[in-house]
């Protein structure tokens, strides 16, 4: 069948028609860059017959995979299957499986996320006798996956003059331990691959020869050794397709590189490149907005999108006081929506860090309104989901010391803390793994839990042959006597924990009706390599709030998109300690325009005039991305916030507080402008429970400024309240942190 060309305009057409030669499609967002690769792949396939087994695609997102095979299912019946397509970390992982004997590999190695990754530096530390707090295992887990992307041996990491060595011995010994446990991390799926093509000629050869056709999706946000690893697949037939948009380059902060698709032409100087204008995406307004934000970025190529879209609604900027406000809105739009008739997945709310969810979680749970966290504790992260993938795991690889250790007590069979330590010991004594440790410990004393565990363990190994993968889990479940505990606690926390554990073994259910190969490596390979932009929640995707952050959203695209905490210091993000650094606000900036664009009809911003930050109340202004927002395409909707003209420039601003407007700066108590007779009187829920009446005049206490005195009432619920502490002047707190004196 041939593939229908005509929902492609002329340069989308160019590129997807484009020749063996190597190209690049350089473009904003939302003008077809994903679809023109997906169309490529469909013609490769329909019209030159390229046998889909030779095509190599790299997606952003496996479910972006998933789509690519559904599409070409549709149009080459069959071939989908065959068609390389995944991630960078599932394409490595699978390479790597396939030609593990000649990289020096068991087949069945395991995956290790960050989690497993960090308990494995913990043990290591522990056994180096280096302290944790000196040496913090997610900062070392952040360097060795530094190195690796920038293709230096770890035992070569250079930490800084004095760490260095301590740093590479940690390095050099928690290496020893992930070979000897059969272990890599994520890191490790792309540097040993790239080490495995650069150092293997004929492997290198092999492969180039295989792949005729690679094409790169969001090439923007590649790494250094994700750049090698497709220089060297490219390398005899150098029919290279990326895509992508340097303005929408987010990754830095993991070592991607905008300059690996800026300098393409570095590589391939003879790359055709095609450039795409055409925005099918957004509306007038939003475009124009996006654009307003990202065309102050000092260090971009200019481009410009048009579209032929609706003007559409204005961009909504509302300015709430407090966040718990500004999940009232997230509740009031989404019932809006249901209320004309759309559905709830039309709706996106994005924040930029991952701790702005809970409160937009809460209000919405209150309202009853269905949603889904992406890329917050996945599925696959929750306890009991990954004490039965660790049994799986021991299961298949003994030597798997971090799995063992997550489920030598689980559910607790008395083997406590000493006996755990002991082990330990032996097995660093003895420089091999856990797994020996308990086998020699329970030979040598016999008769005891380590004993009963071993046993376990072997009979359940004893097994794996005879069943398929969800039997094998059910045994497991049964034997060790796991879903008993469960039902014994009798809790909802434990009947949700049992729900979670039949829905995964559901999902193995259908994992071994439809994979190609229904391995229990393979099934483990899928769920640790989700990424952030997909939830591990199959279930009930419609009629359904998606919340996530901006990382998170790229990409994507849908009809409603609430950004939430527009904010300075919050959006753009300053860490506390951090100094303005120009590319981190460059990075912002890109960042906002993500978010901007993800948008199809409605783009809606908020921000907070106080925000409760990491246990501390803030006062804050609006986001400098609104202040760039060209007037004409923008509802302000509870006052602006607007700084007031007089005085010193810039020392303060005007807030609307209901009733209220109140001229506030930086370094002086606040001035009324206005008002219309705020409330006297709050009842306040204490967040211990129980109710108190605060009045304006009535003294109080906080736990940090001490006693004070109630000026005013703000609004909000519970209301923000103004009170004068003797010493620090005039606090805006929120009501239920204070106590009557
Ligand atoms: P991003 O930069 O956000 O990744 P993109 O450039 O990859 O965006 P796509 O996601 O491929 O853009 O396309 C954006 C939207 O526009 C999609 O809904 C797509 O179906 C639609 N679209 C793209 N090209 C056309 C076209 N020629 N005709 C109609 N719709 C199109
Ligand atoms: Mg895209």
């Amino acid at each position: 069948m041939a593939i229908d060309l005509s929902t492609l305009n002329p340069p989308q057409r160019d590129a997807v028609l484009h020749g063996d030669a190597p190209l690049v499609v350089f473009a904003g967002a939302g003008s077809g860059k994903t679809r023109v690769i997906t169309h490529r792949v469909a013609n490769l396939v329909a019209e030159r017959g390229i046998p889909p087994w030779r095509i190599l695609a790299v997606t952003f997102t496996n479910k972006a995979a998933q789509e690519m095979r559904e599409r070409l299912e549709h149009l080459v019946p069959g071939a989908a299957r065959d068609l390389q397509v995944g991630t960078f970390h599932a394409t490595c992982a699978r390479l790597l499986r396939r030609y593990h004997d000649r990289i020096g590999l068991r087949r069945d190695f395991t995956i290790y996320d960050e989690a497993d990754q960090r308990a494995m530096i913990t043990r290591v530390l522990r056994d180096l006798k280096m302290d944790e707090k000196r040496f913090p295992p997610k900062s070392i887990a952040g360097r060795i996956e530094r190195a690796k992307q920038e293709m230096v041996e770890p035992s070569e990491i250079d930490a800084g003059v004095v760490d260095t060595p301590h740093v590479r011995a940690i390095v050099t010994e928690y290496e020893k331990r992930m070979a000897a446990a059969s272990a890599l991390d994520f890191g490790d799926l792309i540097y040993r691959m790239v080490r495995a093509l650069e150092n293997d000629e004929v492997l290198r050869k092999e492969l180039a020869t295989r792949f005729q056709h690679i094409l790169v999706d969001e090439f923007q946000d590649t790494n250094h050794s994700q750049l090698r690893m497709v220089l060297a697949l490219a390398s005899v037939h150098r029919a290279l397709c990326v895509v992508g948009d340097d303005d929408q380059s987010i990754y830095r902060w993991r070592g991607a590189d905008r300059r690996n698709i800026l300098d393409f032409r570095r590589h391939f100087p003879d790359a055709h490149v095609v450039k795409l204008e055409q925005n099918y995406r957004s509306t007038k307004r939003i475009l124009r907005a996006s654009h307003a934000v990202i065309s102050r970025a000092f260090d971009r190529e200019p481009k410009e999108l048009w579209t032929d879209n609706d003007e559409g609604a204005k961009v909504e900027v509302h300015r709430l006081n407090t966040e718990r406000e500004e999940a009232n809105l997230v509740v009031t739009t989404a019932r809006a929506l249901k209320n004309e008739g759309k559905s709830l997945a039309d709706l996106a709310i994005f924040y930029r860090i991952h701790a702005q969810s809970r409160v937009l979680e809460e209000a919405l749970r209150a309202a009853s309104l269905p949603y889904r966290v992406v890329g917050g504790v996945r599925f696959y992260d929750r306890a009991e989901v990954k004490d039965l993938l660790a049994y799986l795991r021991v299961l298949s690889v003994p030597e798997d010391d971090v799995s063992l250790l997550r489920i030598i007590n689980v559910p607790a069979r008395g083997i406590g803390k000493t006996t755990i330590d002991r082990l330990l010991d032996r097995a660093a004594a003895a420089g091999n793994g856990v797994w020996e440790a308990c086998k020699a410990q329970s030979e040598e004393r016999g008769g005891n839990k380590l004993g009963d565990f071993v046993g376990l363990i072997e009979s359940l190994r004893a097994k794996v042959a005879d069943l398929d993968l969800p039997g094998l889990a059910r045994t497991v479940l049964d034997e060790t006597g796991y879903v008993q505990a469960l039902q014994a606690e009798n809790t909802p926390e434990a009947d949700a924990r049992l729900e979670n554990l039949a829905e995964l073994v559901g999902s193995m259910e259908q994992f071994v009706a439809e994979a190609e190969e229904p391995t229990l490596t393979a099934f483990l390979e899928r769920v640790t390599l989700q990424t952030d932009a997909e939830g591990g929640d199959s279930k009930g995707e419609n009629e359904i709030v998606t919340l996530m952050t901006v990382h998170a959203a790229k990409g994507l695209e849908f009809p409603v998109v609430i950004v939430a905490g527009m904010e300075e210091q919050l959006f753009p993000f300053r860490g506390l300690e951090q100094d303005a650094d120009p590319e981190e606000l460059e990075e912002e900036r890109r960042l906002a325009y993500v978010a901007f664009t993800r948008a199809r009809e409605r783009l809606i911003l908020s921000w907070a005039s106080t925000r409760y930050f990491f246990g501390n109340l803030r006062d804050c202004t609006r986001s400098r991305f609104i202040d760039e927002l060209p007037g004409s395409d923008v509802k302000f909707v509870g006052g602006t916030g607007d700084r007031p003209s007089f005085g010193r420039a810039n020392a303060g601003w005007i807030e609307d507080r209901g009733s209220t407007r109140v001229e506030r700066f930086d370094a002086r108590p606040s001035r009324v402008l206005s008002t219309t007779a705020g409330p006297i009187e709050a009842k306040v829920t204490r967040k211990s429970g129980g109710q108190v009446s605060l009045r304006v005049g009535q003294s109080v206490k906080h736990v940090r400024y001490g006693q004070g005195k109630v000026v005013r009432f703000g609004t909000g619920d519970p209301p923000n309240v103004d009170v004068e502490f003797p010493g620090h002047g005039k606090k805006t707190i929120r009501a239920d942190f204070l106590d009557p004196a």
